[in-house]
């Protein structure tokens, strides 16, 4: 029987506070304004943004190196307006490491170069967007998960979120709330990569295009004593930790004299599973490379999230019945570039411009909201993404294959020796069939032994994350007891060792082997990077939404 819920309706909900969704609002607000200046017809339609995380930017994690371009299109005089930019870019180096040895790459190609991008703090400058926003007039809304699509008649018609007060066995608590259905004439999904409501809506309405790809981002942002960098010095790496076979890299970005981000992205996916992105990162810390700028610092903060690296080739239609798609949630990321935040920026403009459209002429149909698809395929976003379509792709058949196409394609952008199929569970939560284990379902963890100094177990990074959960509710990550017996406990045992033990960033994942073997999950470690959920081999992970207000709490990040 259907639940009673209590019902708001809306013209416009945004589902995520992202930059992605952030500038949509932002961008919506200042057009409507504009027109009502104006107008004999004003229009005042009812917005609000949702999001899962305790405050804004809560869940805001990247490197970051922002490209200015979008921002200085919604928000030219962002810096009279208090925009916190840690650096610009000043000094830029790509090396190529060996464990002990560093290789300075001669010169950085145009394609790669962050000329003029500015270092930023994504939780940070996602805090003073939502500020913005407010200001704007736009009702926001954290502590607040979307749990499920609402769908009536064929289309998208708002959201139902999280159920509050559910104790671990699923008994009601006193204080109890059911979700709340928020209706809305447009949902607007930027839940960043690998979205749990992305994920159900895909499945309700087929989007035809191949699956979608993911890569892991670990990072940790440091205090260190001054002298060792200046403000803007960015360090780009390749090779040291990772085998040849494996694509990986890693960062620095020096936001001060004495505070800078580092971090390491690791590829894994559903047949090459056996990775830890953790520990990655901390040997990439003892190369002398990063030991010489680190020694005697201070780790301030520390967190994951999975970064989705198909391209332009995976993405989804940016629209659909009832709803737009933005940031992440599209795929919005230039893997040759390694940044997405402008183009997740760009895409919130563009839905901007869309809603306005679709607002002034009362229109809400799926026709209406395709003209964003029109938008998207005229702009600046579009053509950056499709000369950067093979960039990932090259790096399949390993790095010293990847580096010739990628320096080929530095001559002709897009080039592609082979024609590589995505085709994946990754973005289905369906078994695969097909599934054929590369190599490194045969790779080893190697040993290691953090030093609480420079390097440091995941249990004890948890500690400079800012994760909390309330305990006495369900476990959010839903494996069925059978696929349990089956699969974790035999069949992925034997095939791949059981990798959710190495590839999950927070150790929320334990195979313990007394008294009885069983699988033992911490759901409150969870850092909500979403890696279990698109390098599980065989798709028994479901993550669903905690009480809203848990994971982590960047602050810095
Ligand atoms: Fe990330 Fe949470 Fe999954 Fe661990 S359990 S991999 S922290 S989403």
């Amino acid at each position: 029987m259907e639940q009673e819920r209590e019902s708001l309706e809306f013209d416009i909900i945004f589902v995520g506070a992202g930059p992605a969704n952030l500038t949509a609002a932002i961008h919506l607000q200042r057009l409507i304004k504009r027109h009502n200046a104006h107008s004999a017809n004003p229009l005042e339609p009812s917005i609000t943004v949702i999001d899962k995380g305790r405050y804004a930017g809560a869940h805001l994690l990247s490197g970051a190196l922002l490209d200015p371009r979008a921002l200085e299109e919604v928000l030219p005089d962002y810096r009279e307006q208090g925009c916190p930019i840690e650096a610009t870019v000043s000094h830029e180096t790509i090396w190529f490491l060996q464990s002990k040895r560093k290789f300075p790459i001669p010169f950085v190609p145009e394609t790669f170069s962050n000329k003029n991008s500015l270092i930023v703090s994504l939780s940070r400058f996602g805090a003073w967007l939502a500020e913005k926003a407010e200001k704007e007039g736009i009702q926001l809304f954290d502590n607040t998960a979307a749990s499920a699509p609402f769908i009536e008649n064929g289309r998208l018609a708002g959201i139902i979120t999280e159920e509050k007060g559910v104790d671990k066995n699923g008994h009601q608590k006193p204080g109890y709330e059911p979700g709340l259905l928020l209706k809305s004439k447009v949902t607007v999904i930027g839940e960043g990569s690998d979205g749990s409501l992305t994920r159900q809506l895909f499945r309700h309405f087929a989007t035809g295009r191949s699956l979608q790809r993911y890569e892991s981002g670990v990072k940790e942002t440091w205090r260190i004593p001054e002298g060792r960098v200046i403000a803007g010095e960015v360090h780009h790496t390749f090779g040291f930790p990772f085998e040849a076979d494996v694509y990986g890299g890693a960062w620095l970005y020096a936001f001060s004299p004495t505070l800078v981000s580092i971090g390491c992205i690791s590829s894994l996916g559903p047949d090459s599973p056996v990775c830890d992105p953790h520990l990655n990162l901390q040997r990439f810390k003892l190369h002398p490379l990063m030991a010489n700028i680190l020694k005697s610092g201070t780790m301030v903060e520390a967190g994951a999230r999975t970064i989705t690296s198909g391209g332009v080739d995976a993405m989804p239609p940016l629209y659909g019945p009832g709803y737009l798609l933005t940031g992440e949630s599209a795929g919005m990321v230039n893997m040759q570039r390694h940044k997405g935040i402008h183009l997740a920026m760009k895409s919130g403009i563009i839905a901007a411009e869309t809603l306005f459209d679709a607002l002034l002429h009362e229109d809400f149909s799926t026709e209406r909201l395709k003209s964003c698809e029109e938008k998207f395929r005229t702009s600046w976003a579009y053509d950056e993404l499709h000369a950067a379509r093979n960039y990932r792709k090259a790096f399949d058949n390993g790095l010293y294959a990847g580096l010739i196409q990628a320096g080929l394609q530095l001559s002709f952008p897009g080039l592609s020796m082979k024609k590589t199929h995505i085709n994946l569970p990754g973005f289905s939560s369906l078994p695969n069939p097909g599934l054929k284990k590369n190599k490194s379902a045969d790779a080893v963890i190697p040993e290691f032994r953090a030093d609480d100094i420079r390097t440091f177990s995941k249990e004890r990074s948890l500690f400079n994350s800012g994760v909390m959960h309330e305990e006495n509710q369900p476990c959010h990550l839903r494996i069925k007891p059978e696929d349990i017996a089956e699969i974790c406990l035999k069949k992925c045992t034997i095939e791949f060792g059981n990798p959710c033990q190495h590839f999950c960033p927070a150790a929320v994942y334990d195979i313990i082997t007394e008294p009885v073997p069983a699988l033992k999950l911490n759901p409150s470690n969870c850092l909500h990077c979403k890696t279990c959920e698109v390098a599980d081999p065989y798709g028994v992970i479901m993550w669903t939404v905690p009480e809203g207000g848990g994971g982590p709490g960047y602050k810095v990040s």
